[in-house]
């Protein structure tokens, strides 16, 4: 048992309703300070198979309770969550650095959230019979079985749930490997699931590395869903060892995306949406990062986010006022400070930030902005998954859509306009898994979720989640005798 910002955190695996210890441990490190709050058990291949074991043996039963129960379950488990709103919040704040305001306005109700909207989407489901000359179609989506899921650092309970609602409420059993850098929420969460009902070996937790975890679990022959949200080598792991088995792949992958902004748009709106893509500390797959300007806007909106941009108070997440924290982890920070020094020594100039903050010390690192990098340039075509971002300007609405659509990936993409029909005529051509006008982060759970090139495979979200995690099953019945 560890205690964590004043919480209880039991840091081993859950198994088939039982804390399962490790013969190894890891440390687990708070971005806040670098201390070590918490020994995590080390699994590997045999607890990845203890738990899909467990998971296999659930299944047949809880797959065939009916959708009121399910719904009634998750429903019970999101009360657990909202009754532990702040000790989530302290816990993953103090894991993972993101702001504690955040966690408890914004983050832990929407962990809520996700169980809610999939329960009471499952209640909703279905399609309706249609005819084939006289015969009757019938759509079912059937639970496919163990789920894998495998989740990153930067929003370890919202995205783990995220996958494990709509797992669950397809009726499947689940096992998660949480991200080695924040494994503790997930342990309160297997607690919380528990107290609601959920039957023993439905979730399972693994806790580890990932290729020591993740690549037993995901080569696993038993796994007959695999969803994954990290970066992009991983998802190439992931994928090479679901193909013996073809395993079903989703995969919510990383990005580079932009924020159009053209000279007819609202300025203020648009520095707002081009200084808060520094959010988490930039540690968000969806931040547009490239600033695209129309260069006739260029000086002042410059101007205007560099003052803005300059008000953001860096600082401990704990503390409310904060707005940006620390980086996740040393190797992170050193990862992000290679691609700004790399780019530095490639001619691109910092106009704010720069480097680490120097004051703060520790993982903080300064919100930077750089100009001037050259076409094809690392700093613009490669995932920092830092507070780093770039602005380049535009000429014509052309140039803007090829600009935005100059990467290998396609997350997101953001556009200011206050022209309707440039607005259309724009997104129609952006290669974009969610595009945002005059507005961000906008997110509803029945929208389509994925990235289109490599920002990922398929969609979750809505009928997509559970299109998903189920075999879906045709049934066409001739006419009965009479
Ligand atoms: P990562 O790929 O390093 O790790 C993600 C998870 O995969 C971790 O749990 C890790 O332990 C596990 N893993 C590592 N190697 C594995 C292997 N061989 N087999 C199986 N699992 C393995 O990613 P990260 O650094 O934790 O997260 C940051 C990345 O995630 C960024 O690229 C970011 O854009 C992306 N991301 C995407 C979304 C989205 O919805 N598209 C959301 C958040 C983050």
């Amino acid at each position: 048992m560890a205690t964590v910002a004043g919480v209880a955190v039991e840091p081993g695996h859950w198994i088939g309703g039982e804390r399962v210890g490790s013969s190894q441990t890891f440390t687990d490190v708070s971005p806040i300070d670098e201390r070590p709050i918490a020994e995590i058990a080390r699994g590997g291949a045999q607890e990845a198979q203890a738990a899909v074991d467990a998971a296999r043996r659930a299944f047949p039963s809880w797959s065939r309770t009916t959708r009121e129960e399910r719904a009634r379950i998750l429903h019970a488990i999101a009360d657990g969550v909202e009754k532990r709103i702040e000790d989530l919040a302290q816990v993953e704040t103090a894991d993972n650095g993101a702001l504690i305001r955040s966690h408890r306005r914004g983050v832990m109700p929407r962990v809520a959230h996700n169980f809610r909207f999939f329960a009471d989407w499952l209640l909703k489901l279905g399609h309706e019979d249609f005819d084939t000359r006289g015969h009757t179609n019938h759509v079912s989506w059937d639970p496919a079985g163990v789920c894998a899921l495998i989740t990153p650092w930067n929003a370890p309970l919202m995205l783990a749930t995220w996958k494990i609602a709509p797992a669950l409420a397809a009726g499947n059993t689940v096992v998660l490997k949480p991200a080695e850098w924040t494994p503790l929420t997930a342990s309160l969460l297997a607690g919380i699931a528990a107290e609601a009902g959920l039957p023993d070996g439905v979730f399972n937790v693994v806790q580890g590395y990932g290729a020591e975890v993740g690549g037993p679990l995901t080569a696993h022959p038993d796994v007959r869903r695999i969803s994954f949200t990290g970066s992009v080598p991983t998802a190439r792991a992931i994928a090479a060892a679901a193909a013996p088995h073809l395993t079903p792949l989703s995969l919510e992958l990383g990005g580079k995306s932009p924020l159009v902004v053209f000279a007819d748009a609202d300025l203020d709106l648009a520095v707002d949406l081009a200084v808060e893509q520094y959010d988490n500390a930039g540690q968000v797959c969806l931040a547009a990062t490239r600033l695209l300007v129309e260069s006739s806007i260029a000086d002042e909106f410059t101007e205007r986010f560099i003052e803005k941009a300059g008000r953001i108070k860096q600082g401990d997440p704990r503390d409310a006022a904060t707005d940006m924290g620390p980086q996740i982890h040393r190797r992170h920070l050193e990862r992000v400070d290679g691609f700004v020094q790399r780019a530095k020594d490639a001619g691109a100039r910092a106009l704010i930030g720069g480097g680490p903050n120097d004051e703060l010390g520790g993982l903080y690192y300064r919100p930077t902005l750089f100009t001037g990098a050259s076409e094809g340039a690392e700093i613009l075509t490669e995932e920092v998954f830092g507070p780093v971002l770039t602005l380049q300007t535009f000429d014509t609405e052309e140039q803007a859509i090829a600009m935005a659509n100059g990467t290998r990936f396609g997350l997101a993409a953001t556009l200011a306009t206050g022209d309707p029909e440039r607005a259309r005529r724009v997104t129609e051509r952006l290669v974009a898994g969610t595009v945002w006008v005059n507005c961000f982060f906008v997110r509803d759970l029945q929208a389509p979720f994925g990235g289109s090139r490599q920002s990922g495979m398929g969609r979750e979200g809505g009928d997509w989640s559970f299109d998903f995690y189920c075999d879906l099953k045709n049934t066409v019945t001739a006419p009965w005798a009479k």
